[in-house]
Parts: structure tokens; C-alpha cells; sequence
């Protein structure tokens, strides 16, 4: 009906196999940020929605616990496969959906396959351990079950490949998923579970897309049919994730927010400096966990300018755009209203005497959420800007004496997802790694990109819950151990 009078389309939900209207009736716009164009209405799902998608998860988990590892893995194999084939595909709709720029977009729905690829090495990360004779004629094994039905809970800023951080290893361990993707970009994963359903070794019912805000999450987080929670997004809704599904006695994993530190040692090399700053600071305009938003200048005050000017020249070439225009360096940031809080950043820092050394409040294009890298200097200590995740191209700059210094700076964070050193020493760098409170450290890159074969989150207020995502971690997290101890007469 909606579709009929507006051309737009209304998103349906995936459960039990097949797509279907959510109950409730709200709808939101989701509009591409560079036009403005509403691509879709999301609807808002509710506890009905979520009830469904729970009881036709688990009857499928049912079964497909049974199923040998083997062919669990095969399936995650064709994943792997139709995913691959539609790389280009996805990667233009989370452009879309989301703004990055296309290559930035190829390159997430990439990493999103490595997760694919990596849970295909599952019945070999299932093996258990064994101790033979621990008494006389007694054996001991650890064996790993599935822990049944997952919750995932994903951001709008990486849409395709958070859900594959996780969808893959919990189904390849034996669980059933269900999605709520970010309703601001659902777009990538619908096409995600579009695909996986055309999967004949994946049971209908096993993996379920649901649509909504917060009253979907916080069915997920009540419903006693599901056992585990993943979740991505910021820090506040982490800790609320946290708390209530901890309250109903599930195991939760919950990656928060971010405020990522680059120190600058005045040996950095000036190409690989300039160019990871300018890609950790306004790739993808500052929208990701691994942004860095704050670059600490080490050395006397000659030194720290040199750097300065060196950002500042960089950062003024950069073009803001539409992200499928091969121009653009910088793409919009998520909507209209996230661009106008930012601009709004930047005026109160402006006030409070903090010098703007770059602008970037220039037009803000044509779907109204164009913001330029913007740079702030001579910033007073503890000000919002730099203890604040502010989610947008801006950069802060600190400036301190000596690499002492820029520890202590760095790790006052309350957050400690990511942190880099740009340096030619092998010392400093050694005793950077050694020092900071981060969970992903790069040296001389600027993004500490997720490698799908090692756990990825950070520190402190960055996740809470132990487990992180991906690697190991995340068939720790699917899976529950079993010991069992043997006598045979
Ligand atoms: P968000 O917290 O607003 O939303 C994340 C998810 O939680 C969405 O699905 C949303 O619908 C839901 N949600 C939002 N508010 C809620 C509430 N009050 N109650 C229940 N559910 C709620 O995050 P976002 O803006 O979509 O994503 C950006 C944030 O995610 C940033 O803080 C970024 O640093 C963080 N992030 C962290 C990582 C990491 O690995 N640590 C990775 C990507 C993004």
C-alpha cells in the first residue's frame, strides 16, 4: 500500500524462512546521506516480531546441532561464495545506505568475507583437549557445544561487516542468529540474508532479520529464548546491553565506543604520518570504532607545528562528496541531523576559545550531511573534544614534550579501542606497544584495520563483557565447554 502511493519500499522482517510484515506500525526513512533520497521505510518491530523470530530459531538450532561440523561448514563455505559473487553489489549499497565511499565499502564488505572465511576452519577450532589417565584408568575430555539461539545487535557504521563478524561463527559452531541490524543502514544486511536464504544446506528458520530500534533490542534482551548476546554500537547503549541482558542470565559481548589516539614522534616518517591520519582521521568521515579523532604532537614547539602545518596542508586537498563519486575522499556523515550536531561541536569549541585550524563547515550538499575534515588546535585540557566521541571528521590536536608524556595523555582515555605510533624507532615504538591501554595498536598505520583470524575490540570503557569478536574469542563465545570424566571397567 505505502509502496504503491510512494514508490518507496516498506522492509520486511525474515522469520521462519520467509519475509513478512513486521506487527508494529511505525516506520522510519532510511535516506542516502549524500541525496537526501529515501531509499527505504524501516519498520519498527516489536516483542511479537521478536517472539516469532526466537521460536522458529530454535526449533531450527534443534537440528542443526546435529548437523556435523562438516557441513556446517560447508554452508559457511557457500556464504562465503554468493558473497564473494555479490562483493561489488553489497559494497554499492552500503554506499548507499551508509555514505562511505566506494572503495572504502569494497574494502568492509571484504573483511566481512575474511570473517566468512575464517569460520570455514571451524571443525578444526571445535576440537576439544583430552588428558589420558588423570587416575587409574580415568580420562578426561573437553568437548564444545553450541549455545543455542545468538541475538546480534549491530551499528549503522560498518553494515555489512559487523553482522559477518559474527553470523558466520555462531552458525558454524551450531547456533541459530538472530539479526537486528541498524536501522539507520538495514539495507546491506537484508541483501545478506536475501543471499544466505537461497542456501539449501541452511535451515529455514536458523537465521532471522529483524527489523527496529531499541524495543527490538530489549525484547532480545528479555526474551528466555535467547542465550547470548553480540553487540556493537556506543558506549552507553553497551553498558545497557550489558546490565539488562546480564539480568536475565545471558552471556553478553558488547563492543562500545571509542576515542582513538595517534602519537606523532618527530622521527615519524612524514608519507606514512600524513597518509594514516588523513585515512584514520576522515576515512569513511570519522565514522568508525578505529577513527582517530586525536593526534598527539610529540616534541619541542617547532616540532609539533611542522606536524601541524604538514595535517592541516594535507587535510585542505581532501574533497568532500558522494561517495560513488571516484572524487571524493571524504563522504557524508550518517544524516542530515548527525552533520548538524557536529557543525554544533565545532561552533561550542570555537566559543570556548579553541582555534579552528581547519574548517570544515562548507556546504553541506545536497542531502544535507556534507561536513569537511575539520581540525581544532590550542585546546584546553579535558575539554569535550578530546574525552568526547564525537563520530564526525574532526581532528584534535594535543601537544606534549616527550613520549612519557603522550602515554600518559593517551591512556587518561576512559575508552581504549585503538591507539597508533608513528616512528622510525624501534624503542619508542616497543615501549609504546608495551605502555598503552589500547586493544588494537598499530605502528606506523593509521587504522589498525580487524584482522578476521585474531579477536578484535578494546579496552576499558570500549567493551564490556571479556570475549571479543572474531579469532578464537568468538568460538569461545559460541560455544559452551563440557568436561567429561571417563572410567571404564
Ligand atoms: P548506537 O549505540 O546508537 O546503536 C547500536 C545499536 O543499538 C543499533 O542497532 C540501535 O538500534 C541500538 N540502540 C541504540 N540505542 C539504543 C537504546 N537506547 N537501547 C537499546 N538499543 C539501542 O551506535 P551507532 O551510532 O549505530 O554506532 C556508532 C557507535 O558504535 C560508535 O560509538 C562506535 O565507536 C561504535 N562502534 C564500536 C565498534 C567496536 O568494535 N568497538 C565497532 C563499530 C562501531
Amino acid at each position: 500500500m505505502t509502496e504503491m502511493l510512494t514508490g518507496v519500499r516498506t522492509l520486511q522482517n525474515f522469520i521462519d524462512g520467509e519475509w513478512r510484515d513486521a506487527s508494529g506500525a511505525e516506520l522510519l526513512e532510511d535516506r542516502n546521506p549524500a541525496t537526501g533520497e529515501v531509499l527505504a521505510r524501516v519498520p519498527l518491530s516489536g516483542a511479537a516480531d521478536v517472539d516469532a523470530a526466537v521460536a522458529a530459531a530454535r526449533r531450527a538450532q534443534a537440528a542443526w546441532r546435529e548437523t556435523s561440523p562438516l557441513v556446517r561448514a560447508r554452508a559457511i563455505f557457500a556464504l562465503r561464495d554468493v558473497l564473494v559473487e555479490h562483493r561489488d553489489e553489497i559494497a554499492e549499497l552500503v554506499t548507499r545506505d551508509m555514505g562511505k565511499t566506494l572503495p572504502d565499502a569494497t574494502a568492509e564488505v571484504g573483511r566481512g568475507i575474511e570473517s566468512v572465511e575464517a569460520a570455514c576452519g571451524m571443525p578444526h577450532l571445535l576440537k576439544g583437549e583430552n588428558l589420558e589417565g588423570v587416575a587409574t584408568g580415568v580420562d578426561v575430555s573437553l568437548i564444545r557445544q553450541p549455545v543455542g539461539v545468538i541475538g546480534a545487535i549491530t551499528p549503522f557504521n560498518f553494515p555489512a561487516m559487523i553482522p559477518l563478524w559474527f553470523l558466520p561463527y555462531a552458525l558454524a559452531c551450531g547456533n541459530a542468529f538472530v539479526l537486528k541490524p541498524s536501522e539507520r543502514d538495514p539495507l546491506p544486511s537484508e541483501r545478506i540474508v536475501q543471499l544466505l536464504s537461497g542456501i539449501s544446506e541452511i535451515p529455514a528458520g536458523l537465521v532471522a532479520l529483524v527489523h527496529g530500534g531499541q524495543d527490538v533490542v530489549n525484547a532480545l534482551l528479555d526474551h528466555p529464548g535467547v542465550d547470548a548476546i553480540s553487540f556493537v554500537g556506543s558506549a552507553a547503549t553497551a553498558r545497557h546491553v550489558m546490565s539488562r541482558g546480564a539480568a536475565n542470565g545471558k552471556r553478553v559481548q558488547a563492543l562500545g565506543g571509542a576515542k582513538n589516539s595517534m602519537v606523532i614522534m618527530p622521527d615519524a616518517d612524514p608519507g606514512l604520518m600524513v597518509g594514516g591520519v588523513m585515512g584514520s582521521a576522515f576515512g569513511a568521515a570519522g565514522q568508525r570504532c578505529l577513527a582517530g579523532s586525536i593526534a598527539v604532537l610529540v616534541g619541542t614547539r617547532e616540532e609539533q607545528d611542522r606536524a601541524r602545518d604538514r595535517l592541516v596542508e594535507a587535510a585542505a586537498k581532501l574533497q568532500t562528496g558522494d561517495g560513488l563519486d571516484p572524487r571524493t575522499d571524504v563522504c557524508p556523515v550518517v544524516s542530515a541531523e548527525a552533520r548538524e550536531r557536529l557543525a554544533g561541536e565545532i561552533a561550542a569549541a570555537e566559543a570556548d576559545g579553541i582555534t579552528i585550524a581547519l574548517d570544515g563547515r562548507g556546504d553541506a550538499g545536497p542531502g544535507g550531511a556534507n561536513l569537511g575534515p575539520t581540525i581544532l588546535d590550542d585546546i584546553p585540557e579535558g575539554h569535550r573534544v578530546l574525552t568526547e566521541e564525537l563520530f564526525g571528521p574532526i581532528l584534535s590536536l594535543v601537544r606534549v614534550p616527550d613520549l612519557g608524556a603522550a602515554v600518559e595523555a593517551v591512556n587518561a582515555s576512559r575508552y581504549g579501542n585503538a591507539s597508533v605510533i608513528f616512528t622510525e624507532s624501534g624503542g619508542a615504538a616497543r615501549e609504546y606497544r608495551y605502555r598503552v591501554q589500547a586493544g588494537m595498536v598499530g605502528v606506523n598505520v593509521g587504522v589498525a584495520a580487524p584482522v578476521a583470524w585474531f579477536p578484535f575490540s578494546g579496552w576499558k570503557d570500549s567493551i564490556d563483557g571479556d570475549l571479543h569478536a572474531n579469532g578464537h574469542d568468538a568460538v569461545e563465545f559460541y560455544t559452551r565447554k563440557k568436561v567429561v570424566t571417563e572410567r571404564w571397567a
